[in-house]
């Protein structure tokens, strides 16, 4: 295939047309409150489009989309996906992001989760089938479960424990990889499917329990690290505006992306790397601590995004440290402005 010729992340986005649609699209982000849902909202807003937001606010925080309510090019919509939904008027594209995605949120309500997979994933496509819309997944690296082999390629199946405490999430991101399939297969609509790794920024819960987060709070506040099991398990860290421009490509794009692409970046670094690296970052004295592995911990993870590279022109260009030096900062001024307001 050709390349493309626009530079890489992170420059101004200029979104190819998806064929057969307006410039300017209705597009809904479902579990747009959360974490990344904000992000892909503010982003799509600042290119003209009208954005949908539909979110049933269980992990997502309405503070999250809060600079976006006077635009009168956006709205909310408080709904549980794993119900059918309906929209009136056009609506071009869909980007399905509803979903807990730290271990301890989908873990409080395993059968919550697994069904906001499934019954969500099928109402969406049933939703993009009648209006004729592109629909995007946010799946998961996830689906690889604990892999044996590093990096993952989108053609490796995994190694998942269907019976165990991770297995409502991955096991639901794996079905609705399924459906995804079964309804371009079957129905002919235009499906995407994004394998998210994890994700680190601005607007994170701090509370959610994610591993980024819960450093740079730990070390904020002089509480102790929690390292869980030895540390040497890795991750590779990708800071969300990379993940945003690699998730609008891919909706956009209107090469032949019919299977999952891996967005990711694929700089790995273990647990101990991480906590050493923010411990550095903050200058706090917090201590390490060691607290059990949870179960089914996978013991490393590191995204091959050659795909994404040769179908979108995409790799992140954020490294962990300045994305970290943002991030605390942010979450810096966010306690500050907590203890103004308890003093208040
Ligand atoms: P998040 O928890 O911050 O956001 C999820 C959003 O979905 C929240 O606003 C929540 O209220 C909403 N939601 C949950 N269940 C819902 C339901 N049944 N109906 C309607 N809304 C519902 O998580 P995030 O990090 O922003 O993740 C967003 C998506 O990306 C998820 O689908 C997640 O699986 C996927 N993902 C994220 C990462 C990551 O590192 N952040 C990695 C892989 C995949
Ligand atoms: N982790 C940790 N301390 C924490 C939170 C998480 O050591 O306070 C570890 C966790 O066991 C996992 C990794 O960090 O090995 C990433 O955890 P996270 O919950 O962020 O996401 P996961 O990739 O496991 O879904």
């Amino acid at each position: 295939m050709s390349h493309l010729k626009f530079p890489l992340s992170n420059m101004a986005h200029s979104e190819p047309h998806l064929a057969g649609r307006p410039k300017a699209m209705v597009v809904i982000v479902t579990g747009g409150a959360g974490f990344l849902g904000s992000h892909l909202c503010t982003r799509l807003i600042g290119e003209g489009h009208k954005v949908i937001c539909v979110d049933n606010l269980s992990t997502g925080r309405p503070q999250n989309v809060a600079h976006l309510m006077a635009t009168n090019r956006f709205s909310f919509i408080e709904h549980d996906v794993v119900n059918p939904i309906e929209i009136p008027g056009p609506v071009h594209a869909i980007y399905n992001l509803a979903c807990p995605a730290s271990p301890s949120k989908y873990q409080a309500n395993p059968l919550q989760a697994f069904r906001t997979s499934i019954d969500g994933a099928r109402n969406l496509l049933d939703l993009a089938r009648q209006k004729g819309a592109r629909i995007l997944q946010a799946s998961t690296s996830e689906v690889y479960g604990d892999p044996e082999v590093s990096p993952q390629p989108e053609s490796y199946w995994g190694t998942v424990n269907c019976y165990g405490p991770r297995a409502c999430y991955d096991e639901g991101k794996r079905a609705a990889e399924t459906l995804f399939f079964e309804y371009a297969a079957q129905y002919g609509v235009e499906t995407r499917i994004a394998r998210i790794f994890n994700t680190y920024g601005l607007r994170m819960d701090p509370h959610d329990g994610r591993v980024v987060s819960n450093f740079v709070m730990q070390a904020l506040l002089h509480q102790d690290i929690t390292i869980y099991g030895s540390g040497q398990q890795t991750r590779s860290f990708c800071y969300v505006d990379d993940l945003m421009d690699g998730l609008m490509r891919l909706m956009s794009s209107n090469a032949d992306c019919k299977g999952p692409v891996n967005l990711g970046n694929p700089s790995q670094f273990t647990i101990l790397e991480l906590a050493h690296l923010v411990l550095a970052k903050t200058n706090s004295p917090s201590q390490l601590v060691f607290r059990n592995i949870p179960q089914d911990d996978p013991r490393q993870r590191c995204p091959d995004i050659s795909r994404a590279m040769a179908l979108l022109n995409w790799q992140p260009v954020i490294t962990l440290e300045e994305g970290l030096d943002h991030m605390i900062s942010h979450f810096a001024d966010e306690l500050n402005l907590d203890s103004l307001q308890a003093a208040s």
